[in-house]
């Protein structure tokens, strides 16, 4: 339980509503910025602005999973214009107060450099495994969507395998897709080939990439390169899942004619109750545990 803790969420998706709700279950107080526009009533949220927050009695903050970009703004689904918070803004909660994230970013870095503690979330195995469920979900859902051809038989090629990429290799695999998955360690590709999918090397890449229906990155660096893209049949549909920029050149797919998507935060649209649920657990856990 989170009894007479005070919990500030700060914008975020719909998984944030579900999110505030079981706080309230949890019994933690909770004070939003940011929800001005959800059309679903918060009964029992404090609806509150940045200005307004009395920093002192904080006990937890919660950010967006996507984090505060380079100039300290937020990701507000249910207000605009978004909210920019300042160095000075996060600075005055007190040494005890906990400060939640998805991801970190470059702006999160160095405010945790100047001695402001931070925890990401998505850094968390089991929050990013779980968050992984309904990701792949929304990857068959695009995929479905995005193609022409059956999933069931159609050749899937995966590029990454951590723990978003192991949930779509086996979920594709369910559907009955063939899947090749791109790793760099041997021991990723040992896994792979034990699960019955096609382990491959970067230089495998290019010949797998010219039979694909489908191409999903999880990979958070420039992967799909000129190279691969130019192998890739027009037909097939790039579905670019790592966190912004992507790891997608897009400029050469669009020349290529290729249709390409990148698709962030895919847990917030297809199941934000589910989403929201696992991190409210997660959250009360951590929060538990620093007692
Ligand atoms: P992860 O567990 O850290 O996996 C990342 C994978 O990328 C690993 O297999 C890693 O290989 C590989 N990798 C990293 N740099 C590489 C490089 N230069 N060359 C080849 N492989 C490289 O991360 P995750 O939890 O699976 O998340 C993957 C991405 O998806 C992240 O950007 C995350 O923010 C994003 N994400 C998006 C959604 C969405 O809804 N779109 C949902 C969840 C997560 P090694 O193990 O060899 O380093």
């Amino acid at each position: 339980m989170l009894t007479g803790k005070k919990a500030l969420i700060v914008g975020g998706d719909a998984r944030y509503i579900e999110l505030m709700k079981q706080l309230l279950l949890y019994d933690a107080s909770v004070y939003a910025i940011g929800f001005d526009d959800a059309e679903e009533e918060l009964t029992g949220v404090i609806s509150i602005t940045e200005q307004k927050v009395d920093h002192t009695t904080i006990d937890f903050v919660v950010l967006p999973i996507s984090g505060v970009d380079e100039e300290g703004f937020v990701d507000t689904h249910f207000r605009r214009p978004s909210i920019q918070l300042s160095d000075e803004w996060f600075t005055s909660f007190s040494d005890d107060c906990t400060i939640f994230t998805g991801i970190m970013t470059p702006y999160l870095n160095q405010l945790s450099e100047s001695s402001v503690a931070i925890t990401a979330l998505m850094n968390r195995d089991d929050l990013a495994i779980y968050n992984s469920i309904p990701t792949a979900e929304g990857a068959i859902m695009l995929g479905i969507q995005h193609t022409d051809v059956t999933l069931h038989d159609a050749n899937v090629v995966v590029l990454g395998y951590g723990r978003v990429g192991k949930t779509i290799a086996k979920s594709f695999q369910g559907l009955g897709s063939h899947v090749s998955v791109y790793a760099r360690s041997d021991a990723d590709l040992a896994r792979i080939y034990e699960t019955h999918a096609t382990p491959i090397t970067y230089d495998q890449l290019l010949n797998a990439a010219s039979t694909a229906h489908l191409m999903i990155n999880t990979i958070p660096k420039l992967v799909v390169t000129p190279e691969v893209i130019q192998k890739l049949p027009t037909s097939c549909f790039i579905l670019d899942l790592a966190s912004k920029p992507g790891g997608v050149d897009f400029r050469f797919a669009k020349k290529r004619g290729i249709e390409t998507m990148l698709a962030p935060s895919l847990p917030g649209l297809v199941a934000p109750k589910t989403a929201g649920k696992m991190l409210a657990h997660v959250i009360q856990m951590i929060i538990q545990d620093h007692e």
